[in-house]
């Protein structure tokens, strides 16, 4: 089986149904658990070493760590990848402190300013000071090796960086590439070419906040930028490459099937599924 990614969630920070939310996905979300969407989430097994991995500890870090252990059962945590410090990201750490798991020296790579923020504020600051985690420095570009057969790389993306700088992945295994990408303001202001990026992917997995600009009603959308998926397929028209959309707000069209869903398709792309799972060799 080698080395494996699971898609373990697929909602934005809030999940779904949403706290406080009347919204008719919510509403049904609510009545019934079938269409509750956990936060978006990856997770990554080395079945050879017996090692696993969360990229993104989220306010469903639990059900997720219990989901990786079912899935790639024997592999146990070897660590824990952040994306960046919003709360859809990072806080699923609060389980790893004294008052739930006590872990020791569970390895948190992040880059030096969100480690630095972990670092200087509560209650983060406590699981460093106890080791329940030890954080270890992500430098944009630079391949990191997690086993022999699994490296990843954090690549640098433009988002609203409050607390720290953001970063995608690039997953790397012996056969197959996966890029794992939940949050960007938009693709224009990125570095790289999004087509061109993608095109050197077997597996992408983007970020599909919003379906398209007008989605927040009550709202300034200019405050939590987000590419709209009609301009992300745009661009990806009929690329070689298995793309999943993630990171689904509770007001996006494409959480429920439909015309959208169906365009979706049409254009050979499709929403992440939990559970979903790329061999990567
Ligand atoms: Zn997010
Ligand atoms: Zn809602
Ligand atoms: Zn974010």
């Amino acid at each position: 089986m080698g080395v494996e990614a699971v898609l373990l969630g697929v909602a934005q920070d809030g999940g779904v149904p949403q706290a406080g939310c009347d919204c008719p996905r919510c509403r049904r979300a609510w009545a019934e658990p079938a269409h509750r969407q956990l936060v978006t989430c990856l997770g990554l097994a080395d079945h050879a070493t017996r090692q696993s991995w969360l990229i993104d500890a989220t306010p469903d870090f639990r059900e997720q760590l219990q989901a990786l252990h079912t899935l790639a059962p024997g592999c146990a945590l070897a660590g824990i990848l952040l994306t960046h410090a919003h709360v859809g990201h990072y806080t699923g750490l609060v389980h790893l402190g004294r008052e739930v798991m006590g872990a020791r020296g569970v390895p948190v790579y992040a880059t030096s300013q969100v480690a630095d923020f972990l670092r200087g504020n509560a209650p983060w600051s406590q699981l460093v000071a106890l080791g329940n985690v030890v954080l270890r420095s992500l430098t944009p570009g630079h391949e990191v090796q997690l086993s022999p057969s699994l490296h990843v790389t954090p690549v640098a993306v433009p988002h609203r960086d409050e607390f720290g700088d953001t970063v995608a992945f690039v997953v790397r295994g012996p056969a197959r590439r996966l890029f794992y990408c939940p949050d960007i303001d938009a693709w224009e202001r990125w570095t790289h070419d999004l087509r061109g990026f993608v095109e050197g992917m077997n597996v992408a997995l983007l970020d599909g906040t919003f379906f398209s600009a007008d989605e927040l009603l009550n709202r300034d959308m200019s405050q939590v930028p987000h590419p709209p998926v009609t301009d992300t397929v745009e661009r990806l028209a009929g690329v070689d490459c298995d793309v999943r959309l993630v990171h689904l707000n509770h007001t996006n069209p494409l959480l429920v099937p439909g015309t959208e869903r169906d365009w979706l398709a049409k254009q050979g792309m499709r929403v992440g599924t939990f559970g979903e799972r790329w061999t990567l060799g």
